[in-house]
């Protein structure tokens, strides 16, 4: 049987590219070389480590917050085993959900890894046998892989990547994090919550350095109140790894000075890398970049006319609703239609606590731009709704146009700002003004009252309650 289409890997690129073009009527194929599907997302990436946050959150509001709400609790342990026993069951389920989808819309799921024969011919190798699938065309969606230079001797015991942080059964002394990034503060959170002693070492002055400079400091200063240590300006020039600790040979920036850190683990987080080894791309002639990602055009097409390419391995951010997002557009490309993606309106999130949320360019972009501004700005500690939960910590920002009033960013650092930037997404998909989003009616008492107050402020000052 020939297929019109064949998408190699199942993260969130390719699981739902296959649905959205076999809702189209499109006969596909799935291929993927583990056996449980969902890729980086649902087994390694975010499903398992909010599941740890949320473990983690709840045992450090136990520990640090409950006594001030008049409740004790005595007695109180953290259980690592059983809160990694508790996500494996969560990946597991979401695992099993997408099979269930996969059978809902009629997709032949093969397991192994495929690679390209011809531009229509795949092959899928198994432990038990090959397969060629004939196709008309192909979805490259195979995902990315942690960057990890070879000094810092990488043993899967010891020197660690999020995928063994996420297995670790018993709490560390002590941790360092290499990387100031998404990962290792996520992560870096998880462990410091249940009390570990958490190193992070940051090449850059700053964490999350892509982000806007304002979130960036004010979730230092809520991390280094959780108790995280930073050395920012630093780099990592070697590791040492025995069977049960590691040595971490941490250097400042511009100078001959290191030193050593002694820690149980260290967690390289440092990026991640396309991945398309196994692939055999050489057979059908599709280039990739100097950081090995697949060249696309406009509709996510390679060089190679009818294969295409999405998620990690193209470029852009590495997130999970990006990758959908590209999912679908190739899906509905294929079926006949023009869609499109916004990409300055993929917004970003760091599931910290406070948590991070950011939609459009930050203050800096706009100012090296030279695009002129107004910033409005309302922080959490003013707001009705976050004294009565004590999640004080943070802000809404607001950038918008210095003469039209379209907003252009909005950025915040506070609690669950995950869900509530959704608003200025939408409002920034409409190309609303502050003016559009300070006039709306908010809920009282709500964590989104900061974005009108946040919005009020950038048109004019008028803010009501600062
Ligand atoms: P992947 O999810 O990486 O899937 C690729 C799949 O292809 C894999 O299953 C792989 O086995 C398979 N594959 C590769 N080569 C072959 C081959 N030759 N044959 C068959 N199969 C193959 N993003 C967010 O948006 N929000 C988050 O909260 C978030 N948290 C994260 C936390 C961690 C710890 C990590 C590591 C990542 C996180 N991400 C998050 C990033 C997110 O996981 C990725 O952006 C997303 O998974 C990319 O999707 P994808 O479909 O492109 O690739
Ligand atoms: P990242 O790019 O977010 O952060 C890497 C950090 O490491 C950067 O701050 C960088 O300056 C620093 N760094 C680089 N080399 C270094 C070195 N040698 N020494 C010290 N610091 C160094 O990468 P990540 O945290 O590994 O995450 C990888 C990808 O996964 C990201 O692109 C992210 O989008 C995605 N992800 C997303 C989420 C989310 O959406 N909540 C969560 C986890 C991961």
């Amino acid at each position: 049987m020939k297929y019109d289409v064949t998408v190699i890997g199942s993260g969130p690129g390719g699981y739902v590219c296959a649905i959205r073009a076999a809702q189209l009527g499109l006969r596909i194929a799935l291929i993927e070389k583990y056996n449980t599907l969902g890729g980086t997302c649902l087994n390694v990436g975010c499903i398992p480590s909010k599941a740890l946050l949320d473990s983690s959150e709840h045992y450090h509001n136990a520990a640090h917050r409950f006594a001030e709400h008049g409740i004790t609790a005595t007695g109180l342990k953290a259980d690592l085993k059983q809160m990694v026993a508790r996500k494996n069951q969560v990946v597991d389920q979401t695992s099993k959900g997408v099979e269930f989808l996969m059978k809902k819309n009629k997709v032949d799921v093969f397991t192994g890894v495929g690679s390209f024969v011809t531009k229509n011919k795949i092959l899928v190798t198994t432990s038990d046998g090959n397969k060629e699938l004939e196709t008309d065309k192909v979805v490259i969606a195979t995902g990315s892989k942690p960057v990890m230079p070879a000094i810092f001797n990488y043993d899967k015991n010891r020197v660690i990547s999020s995928t063994e942080a996420l297995n670790i059964d018993k709490i560390p002394a002590r941790m360092v994090v290499v990387g100031g990034g998404v990962i290792g503060l996520e992560l870096g959170s998880v462990f410091a919550r249940l009390g570990t002693a958490v190193d992070v070492v940051e090449y850059m002055d700053s964490i999350i350095p892509t982000m806007d400079a304002d979130c960036s400091r004010e979730l230092l200063r809520s991390l280094k109140k959780l108790g995280m240590n930073f050395y920012l300006g630093h780099g990592v020039t070697g590791v040492k790894p025995t069977k049960t600790s590691c040595t971490v040979t941490v250097k400042k920036n511009n100078s001959e000075d290191t030193f050593d850190i002694k820690a149980d683990y260290c967690l390289v987080s440092i990026g991640r890398r396309p991945y398309t080894e196994g692939l055999n791309l050489e057979a059908v002639g599709i280039k990739t970049d100097e950081k090995g990602r697949i060249e696309v055009n406009s509709h996510l097409e390679t060089s190679v006319p009818g294969i295409f390419a999405i998620g990690d391995v193209v470029r852009g951010a590495m997130l999970a609703h990006k990758a959908e997002e590209e999912g679908v557009l190739v899906a509905e490309y294929l079926g006949g239609g023009k869609p499109h993606i916004d990409y300055n309106l993929i917004p970003g999130v760091v599931y910290t606590w406070p948590e991070v949320a950011a939609v459009g360019k930050t203050e800096e972009e706009l100012k090296a731009s030279g695009q002129p501004y107004k910033v409005g700005k309302f922080m959490f500690k003013a707001l009705g709704r976050s004294r009565a939960s004590m999640d004080t910590d943070g802000f809404v920002k607001v950038l918008s146009h210095k003469d039209t009033d379209e907003l252009l960013g909005v950025h915040m650092v506070g609690p669950r700002v995950a869900d509530v930037i959704m608003e200025a997404v939408a409002l920034m998909e409409f190309r609303a003004s502050a003016e559009d989003m300070a006039r709306i009616c908010h809920p009282h008492p709500t964590y989104t009252e900061a974005v009108k107050e946040a919005a009020l402020d950038a048109t004019g000052k008028r803010a009501i309650h600062m």
